[in-house]
């Protein structure tokens, strides 16, 4: 496919904005290598607590749930209509069967069915003792109080056994389950009311920067207003984790020094954004070092090349870039799933399928590039990728109307128009 004129620009731009920035360091990491130390890493935090179910949304099972009888607990009608015996079937023509009572949801009929009777049935209701098929009502001619069929149907048709939802006994969820909407649903179908769920971990974040402002505060020359923190109060909520929002410190080192200790006192994690990069103001990683252990921090990718992780007392660091989607990348591809370890559950990966990307792109060899994209589903059924506007790493608005990664593999140089490219969807991420 050839490139048209627009295309061609774009990539320029691309190509020259990617020219600006960091070469390509043969010490980095490379993402997957990134991720297996992050979780090689991360344990899980100790203890528990209990919460109703109604709380349970997003949290982590500490103990397993288990079904103490079965679900649904007796063999009820999956539609309205006349519950019978199979053997009153006709084998050619009709049968008639007198109608001897009705059970309702949550109101049975309990005598057992003889031959020869059919009792009315509603949705949920009770299969009465001796019946074993539902015929369903738009297939029954009703006479006062005889119903007329034919022979047309199937023994056991319409009806939801006991226990084929939950068995009796069964193991329904294992500890380290996080727990989802359906999920909440299923407990409260087994009358439990209260869980016991890992706690929360807490997770301190600060911005770092001489020319952050927060909101309410005027700028001035130079200044920026600190928007790190919120995408990232956001993302954390997200997660269902406790958050301990210490602010913005500036680029002085005593002042850095004491946050980083005030944050590692209280929390389990902690994040920062900003400084670690080899800027003359960037203290993050000396004081990592000094105060505690960097386990790396630089991983071969655009953004986010510069991202920290190490031990600070006891929490675990994660020194971001500064740059605003840099944030918003690394803590999709790393954080978050360090983060899911540290809540004792299974860390969620980014998910990944293809789509044909709508135009060229350009990028340097040597590292994975996140740019953000739009998808469509075309005409034909296909997946399109369309990158959103400028893709620098300072430009948060290319999230906000992106929905998902265009990720671009280490020794790709330049993708065609119409080619495939592995995508990672975030529906329901930010
Ligand atoms: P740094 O990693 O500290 O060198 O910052 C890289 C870029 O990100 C600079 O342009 C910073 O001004 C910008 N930046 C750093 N922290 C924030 C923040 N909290 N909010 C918005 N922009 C930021
Ligand atoms: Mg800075």
């Amino acid at each position: 496919m050839s490139a048209t004129p627009d295309d061609t620009s774009r990539s320029n731009a691309i190509a020259m904005q990617a020219s600006c920035e960091d070469d390509y360091d043969p010490a980095s990491l490379s993402c997957e290598q990134a991720l297996q130390r992050l979780l090689d890493a991360v344990t899980p935090v100790d203890g528990s607590e209990r919460v109703h179910v109604r709380a349970g949304l997003g949290r982590v099972l500490a103990e397993p749930v288990l079904a103490r009888f079965a679900v649904p607990s007796h063999t009820n009608s999956a539609m309205d209509g006349y519950a019978i015996n199979a053997d009153d079937l006709p084998a050619s023509g009709t049968a008639e069967l007198r109608v001897v009572g009705a059970s309702f949801a949550g109101k049975p009929y309990r005598a057992p069915l003889a031959r020869g009777e059919a009792v009315r049935i509603m949705t949920g209701a009770v299969v009465p003792e001796g019946a074993d098929t539902i015929l369903i009502q738009e297939r029954v001619e009703a006479l006062n109080d005889r119903i007329r069929f034919d022979g047309n149907h199937r023994r056991g048709q319409h009806v939801r056994r006991a226990g084929e939802d939950l068995a009796a006994g069964a193991t329904v969820f294992a500890a380290g389950r996080r727990l989802s909407a359906a999920d909440l649903g299923v407990i409260a179908s087994l009358g439990i009311a209260e869980l016991a769920v890992v706690r929360r971990p807490r997770v301190a974040f600060f911005s770092t920067g001489d020319e952050l402002r927060s909101l309410g505060e005027p700028l001035g020359l130079g200044e920026i207003y600190d928007s790190n923190r919120y995408t990232l109060h956001g993302m954390l909520s997200a997660l269902g984790v406790e958050l301990i929002d210490l602010g913005v410190v500036t680029d002085d080192p005593a002042r850095l020094e004491a946050a980083f200790r005030a944050a590692a006192r209280d929390a389990d994690a902690v994040i920062t954004s900003g400084g670690v990069s080899v800027g003359e103001a960037d203290y993050t990683k000396e004081i990592l070092a000094r105060l505690g252990e960097v386990r790396f921090w630089k991983v071969a990718m655009k953004p986010g090349r510069p991202l920290a992780f190490g031990r600070l007392e006891r929490a675990w660091f994660f020194g971001l870039p500064g740059n605003p989607v840099s944030v918003m990348v690394t803590f999709y591809e790393f954080v978050r799933p360090a983060l899911d370890k540290l809540m004792g559950t299974t860390p969620r990966l980014p998910w990944t399928t293809s789509a044909r990307v709508t135009q060229g792109l350009k990028k340097r060899p040597g590292r994975v590039e996140f740019q953000r994209g739009s998808l469509r589903r075309e005409a034909d059924g296909t997946l399109s990728v369309t990158p959103t506007g400028d893709q620098g790493s300072g430009i948060l608005s290319s999230m906000s109307a992106a929905d998902c990664f265009i990720v671009l593999p280490m020794e790709a140089t330049r993708v065609e128009a119409g080619s495939l490219v592995e995508v990672q969807p975030f529906h329901g991420l930010f």
